[in-house]
């Protein structure tokens, strides 16, 4: 159970960095195992290309190291991971990227309106939280509160946070997002306010539409 949890959480890694979603190993993914309580990470300052599974840490959820990796220490942002999922018990698994165009509008403040329809495939609301240096307690803390009305939300001048229900669905939401940032972005550039949302009764209704 712990090897395929560490396993999937070093895929998903390893793939968002071929995916342009992190690049040169930032960002940092896990996964809970709700019976015993403990998060498998992704370790920091490790090239992500050469990661084995005994590189990925067990944390408890206090922040204690349950179980080592042979190199590297635990993310830095384990205290944000360790957050949400006290404050979110649903979730699974959580991701955090510097994804570009999501984390341009982090910059700015400003949150991504769901100009397309893969909207409703992370929730459609996105939070945008306030200027905290990384890896700190208030950080931790401002992220996993945003996470109280939305799956997924922004970090000012920093970059994205994602929950779901299993590493596979929350590394497709961070997709979605960030691609719904583009064309948001693509739409600013060359329209300015005429990037206006899909009206939320037309997301909902789509959202009920079984994917085919
Ligand atoms: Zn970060």
């Amino acid at each position: 159970m712990l090897g395929n949890l560490k396993r999937e959480v070093l895929e998903a890694a390893v793939a968002a960095e071929i995916s342009g979603l992190c690049v040169h190993g930032t960002g940092n993914f896990s996964a809970i195992d709700r019976e015993s309580g403990l998060v498998a990470i992704t370790p920091s300052g490790l090239a992500r290309e050469s990661l084995t599974l005994e590189d990925v840490p067990l944390l408890d959820l206090r922040g204690g190291l349950a179980e080592p990796g042979k190199r590297g220490k635990p993310s830095s942002e384990s205290r944000m991971h360790i957050e949400a999922y006290l404050r979110r018990k649903d979730v699974a698994a959580v991701a955090h990227t510097h994804s570009p165009y999501a984390t341009a509008l982090a910059v700015l403040g400003r949150t991504i309106e769901p100009v397309t329809f893969e909207a409703v495939f992370y929730g459609i609301d996105v939070a945008v939280v306030g200027l905290f240096r990384p890896g700190t307690e208030e950080l931790a803390k401002a992220a996993a509160e945003a996470l109280d009305g939305s799956d997924v939300c922004l970090l000012k001048n920093h970059g994205a946070l994602v929950v779901g229900a299993s590493v596979e669905e929350t590394l497709l939401k961070a997709k979605h997002l960030e691609s719904v940032a583009r064309t948001y972005y693509l739409a600013l550039t060359l329209g300015g306010d005429a990037a206006r949302p899909i009206p939320r009764e037309e997301l909902e209704r789509y959202g009920q539409i079984p994917s085919s």
